[in-house]
């Protein structure tokens, strides 16, 4: 099954949009309604020749919905599982403390790469100096940047 990738962070980032884009088909479902995605979802691909299984989770957040809560206790043990995390934000939005949060509960050893998704929504103008400088910004919607993540990928395998 190759490289073992789990896409994790906040509902609504974009984590589906990017399984999709990575995999060349909609395979999950994308909605602008936080917590469309349930359940574990694994797609078997072909990057640029190596072999990968990308793990598209539910996003993580408190919730009173039962089935929501056992999709984040999946979306945990996918995690668990991964070989390599890559932790979506939305570039409009200055960090959040609860992005450090979840990324401060991942195993400590668990490589990771931060994803700012959303980038051709960002104000490039207001950016910030620590916002420019940490993760790849890209674009799973437009596949902008998309570039910059398989090459990180790449590097890593
Ligand atoms: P998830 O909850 O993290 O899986 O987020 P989704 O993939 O379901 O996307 C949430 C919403 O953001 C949907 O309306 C998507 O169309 C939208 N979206 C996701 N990625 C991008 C992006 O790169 N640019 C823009 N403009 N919209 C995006
Ligand atoms: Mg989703």
């Amino acid at each position: 099954e190759g490289l073992v990738v789990a896409i994790v962070g906040q509902p609504n980032v974009g984590k589906s949009t990017l399984l999709n884009r990575l995999a060349g088909v909609e395979a999950a479902i994308v909605s602008d309604q936080p917590g469309t995605t349930r359940d574990t979802l694994r797609e078997h691909l072909v990057l640029e020749g190596m072999p990968i299984t990308i793990v598209d989770t539910a996003g993580l957040r408190e919730t009173d919905d039962r089935i929501e809560q056992e999709g984040i206790r999946r979306s945990w043990s996918a995690v668990d599982k991964a070989e390599l995390v890559l932790y979506l934000v939305d570039d409009r939005h200055d960090e959040h403390p609860q992005d450090l949060e979840l990324l401060a509960r991942l195993p400590v050893d668990r490589p990771r790469i931060v994803v700012r998704n959303k980038c051709d929504l960002a104000d490039r103008s207001a950016q910030r100096l620590d916002a420019a400088s940490t993760g790849i910004r890209l674009s799973a919607a437009t596949g902008e940047g998309i570039g910059l993540l398989t090459t990180a990928i790449r590097e890593f395998a």
